[in-house]
């Protein structure tokens, strides 16, 4: 079998299908986790709170144990388990009040949380305008490039191939033909490889490798991070005193407290323009800036002057519906295409390529919420 993309998709499905007894070659054209990856970076939210009518909860609890599982086997960690902080207003809480049924439900660890208890445990925030909260403790930050690296040194370190070489998009699409099989694939330094059974995994990139099937169903949107300087030995703003919080205003604004010095990271979750994963500068826009500031001093009223340290700027892998992509081709059965992790997809890595890898082996048909099928109707009008 053949993976392309070792990112959090990617990754995850080849070792899931290695563990199960196949042989897999796993490619990237820039490595695991690398700067111009959806899964790059140095943080994830891990979350089980995805509001109403949602698959995600579910998924997320099993990607909690097995994140678990795979951090015993290996002996490290990757999920900091500091909580998660959902502030809710009263006039607006369809997704807070909406998430406790299926956080019920999967088991996922939760308390609701007054006004009255929020400001109590955390008088380093204003909680102006907050009603009242859900507070995950078994959940918080992944780290993301790490992660990702650890999977692929597993996979390589159980008998997995991995190749650091791009995928030549030419002809993989398969336009025009009806039920081919996909026969093999080019390689960037001109070498081919062939195998039964091929998973694209390839975040941002997948519209560009599959431009009928995929095209601009997966967008690429520029999304901005930033990250202040908390004052001198002042531990009120790192991992150690405050949880991941998230917080639905006008704009969803998110963080992860400081970690590894590295400073308190807000970002504005509003998609942004649209953004080219390969050669776009990555380079932050000053009104996004601008409207992030004005929310930390509001919420975070002591850094209100905290200067920016770093910023970062990743893209989504957007869906227009917000829901992930994993089916087969429409016309190449043994090509699986895998992604659209809408700023979403990350703490999911591990169930997913678990659900993937079953999938492949055991010939089972996805969820009907993640297939192509989906969006025929609506490209059709
Ligand atoms: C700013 C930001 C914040 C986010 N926050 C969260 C969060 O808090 N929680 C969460 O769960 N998720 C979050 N996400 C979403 C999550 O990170 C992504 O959904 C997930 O990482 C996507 O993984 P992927 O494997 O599909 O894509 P990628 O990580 O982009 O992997 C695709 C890989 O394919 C490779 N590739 C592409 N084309 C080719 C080719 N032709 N040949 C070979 N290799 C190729 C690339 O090099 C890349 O490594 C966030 C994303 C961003 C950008």
């Amino acid at each position: 079998m053949a993976v392309v993309g070792a990112g959090a998709f990617g990754g995850w499905t080849a070792l899931h299908l290695l563990e199960r007894g196949a042989r897999v070659t796993l490619l990237d054209a820039w490595g695991p986790g690398n700067s111009r990856a959806s899964s790059g970076g140095e943080t994830r939210i891990m979350r089980g709170a995805y509001g109403p009518d949602q698959p995600y909860t579910e998924i997320a609890a099993r990607a909690l144990k097995l994140w678990a599982r795979y951090e015993r086997r290996w002996k490290r960690r990757f999920l900091h388990r500091i909580g998660v902080l959902w502030m809710a207003h009263s006039n607006n809480d369809t997704f807070e009040r909406g998430s406790i049924k299926s956080l019920r439900q999967t088991g996922i660890k939760f308390q609701e949380l007054s006004a009255r208890e929020l400001k109590k445990r955390w008088p380093q925030v204003s909680f102006e305008g907050i009603d009242w909260g859900i507070y995950e403790p078994e959940c918080g930050y992944l780290e993301a490039r790490s992660s990702c690296l650890a999977v692929v040194e597993a996979f390589v370190a159980a008998g997995g191939m991995y190749k650091q070489f791009a995928v030549m998009p030419d002809g993989l699409d398969g336009a025009g033909i009806a039920h081919a099989r996909l026969g093999g694939l080019v390689l960037s330094d001109g070498s081919r490889l062939k195998a039964d059974c091929y998973v694209f995994a390839c975040g941002p990139w997948l519209g560009k490798l599959f431009p009928e099937t995929i095209g601009d169903l997966v967008q690429a949107t520029k999304q901005d991070i930033f990250f202040f300087g908390t004052p001198a030995g002042d531990p009120r703003f790192n991992d150690t005193h405050l949880p991941v919080w998230g917080d639905h205003r006008e704009h969803f604004f998110y963080g992860i407290p400081g970690s590894d010095r590295r400073g308190f990271k807000v970002a504005d979750d509003t998609r942004g323009p649209a953004f080219d994963p390969t050669s776009g500068e990555r380079v932050v826009s000053l009104d996004t800036l601008r409207g992030v500031r004005e929310y930390l001093a509001f919420r975070f009223p002591a850094l209100k002057d905290a200067p920016l340290i770093e910023t970062r700027v990743c893209q989504y892998e957007q869906t227009p519906d917000e829901h992930f992509i994993v089916d087969r081709h429409p016309r190449m059965e043994n090509v699986w295409l895998l992604g659209g992790g809408s700023g979403h997809g990350f703490k999911h890595g591990p169930a997913l390529g678990e659900m993937m890898a079953e999938s492949i082996l055991k010939e089972r048909e996805p969820p009907g919420i993640w297939r192509l099928a989906r969006f025929l109707t609506a490209r059709k009008s």
